[in-house]
């Protein structure tokens, strides 16, 4: 039976960059991906590589995250831009936290501008003056097509470094034998590994499902929705709003975070999760977010697959208070899934060759390049 150094198991962004790390230590790799492509997570998202949205060990393997994506944009195009986030603060509060931010980044070294409102709707032209009170550029934060970046990446690491991809291939055992690691898929055929990584994403029923249940994995839930191509918007760089610096987890470190009350007006959209984000694509379409509802592993079913028309209205009624443009000129909504924990990831060792890596939560397109980096440096 042939056998690999690793095989990871999910062809998402978190599995494939594991197979990049892994192929460029020169290992023969394997990704295991169950369906005929990869349509998870990493192809529902919004697509901003947002390190400043990020705070600790996950900031730090952000900047990873850029320098690998940055090198291999160098040497493919993946899809991956800087075109750089701009944090909008909609009121005195939101723009003290936002003024205390730019500083924790400028001591970390991370590059920001600070601009009061004129400057804000001069450089950013279609952001209401009547939403802006401040905003922080960060020129180096990056974007990614979704719908693009994920096979282009599978199509690189496969010519580049000799990673094998076999797709239509669903895991469903994996055990140490004395021969190695031992993967079962569906229809019994069996491959071996000294090592195996699992990036199975939110797929908890196929591998592994007594340990999932118990593990503290949570599913949520986010709706978004995509404007038809509209090349007269230029947006310039991902818009984050205030309800966004009320949310990231960057923002917790200021200090007067924690004194933000929440005001009537964004009541209802706080407790539904949405924050306003905007995202525009090569082809000129915007993505418009996002809202969050949760569920325990096995309880996912309960939240609906489709997107609830309330939460819709929702949000496209605050958008339409930050930004000039139409924002009802949807062409398509979605409701997208991701797995997340409260230790930020879900790690899991079966055995000494045998590792669960998942639940990167909503910043797997940030951190997820550095973060398998990490992991590969442990493995090998
Ligand atoms: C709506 C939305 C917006 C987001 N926006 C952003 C953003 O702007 N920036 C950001 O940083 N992050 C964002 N995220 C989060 C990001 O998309 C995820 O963190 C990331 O994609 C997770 O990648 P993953 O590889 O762990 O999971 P996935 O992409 O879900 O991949 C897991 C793969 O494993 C496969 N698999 C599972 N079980 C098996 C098995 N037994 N055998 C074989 N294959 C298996 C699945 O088919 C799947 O392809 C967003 C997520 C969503 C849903």
């Amino acid at each position: 039976m042939k056998k690999y150094d690793l095989i990871v198991v999910g062809g998402g962004v978190l599995g494939t960059f594991h197979a990049y790390h892994a192929a460029r230590k020169g290992k023969k790799v394997l990704i295991l991906e169950k369906d005929n492509r990869p349509v998870g997570s990493t192809v529902q998202n919004f697509g901003q590589v947002v390190p400043s949205g990020l705070a600790g060990k996950w900031f730090d393997l952000g900047l990873k995250t850029l320098e690998i994506y940055k090198e291999i944009q160098q040497k493919t195009d993946v899809s991956i831009t800087q075109q750089g986030s701009v944090y909008i603060a909609s009121d005195e509060a939101e723009w003290q936290v936002a003024q205390e931010m730019s500083k924790i980044h400028q001591d970390l070294g991370y590059e920001n501008q600070l601009l009061d409102a004129n400057e804000v709707t001069g450089k950013f032209r279609h952001i209401k003056s009547s939403y802006a009170r401040g905003g922080i550029f960060y020129p180096g934060d990056m974007s990614v097509e979704p719908h693009l970046l994920i096979y282009k990446l599978l199509e690189f690491v496969q010519a580049e470094y000799g990673v094998e991809l076999q797709t239509s291939r669903a895991v469903v055992a994996c055990e140490d034998t004395p021969a190695g690691a031992e993967l079962t898929l569906a229809g019994n055929e069996k491959l071996l590994a000294d090592k195996v990584v699992i990036c199975s994403g939110y797929v908890f029923n196929l591998l592994f499902p007594d340990i999932y249940r118990s593990s503290g994995l949570i599913v949520s839930k986010l709706q978004m929705l995509k404007t038809h191509p509209m090349p007269e918007v230029k947006l310039g760089s991902n818009i984050l709003t205030g309800l966004t610096i009320r949310r990231y987890e960057s923002f917790e470190q200021c200090p007067s975070f924690s004194r933000l009350e929440t005001p009537e007006h964004l009541r209802e959209l706080k407790q539904w999760g949405i924050h306003i984000l905007f995202k525009q694509g090569a082809d000129g379409s915007i993505i418009v977010g996002d809202s969050h509802e949760y569920a325990g592993v096995g309880e996912v079913e309960n939240l609906g697959l489709g997107s609830k028309e309330f939460i819709d209205e929702l949000m496209l009624k605050e958008a339409a208070r930050i930004v000039d443009f139409n924002v009802q000129n949807i062409a398509q909504n979605w409701a997208g899934l991701y797995a997340q924990h409260p230790n930020e990831i879900f790690e899991h060792d079966i055995s000494s060759n045998i590792h669960i890596r998942t639940g990167i939560g909503g910043k797997g397109m940030s951190s997820g390049a550095g973060y398998a980096g990490e992991v590969i440096a442990g493995l090998f």
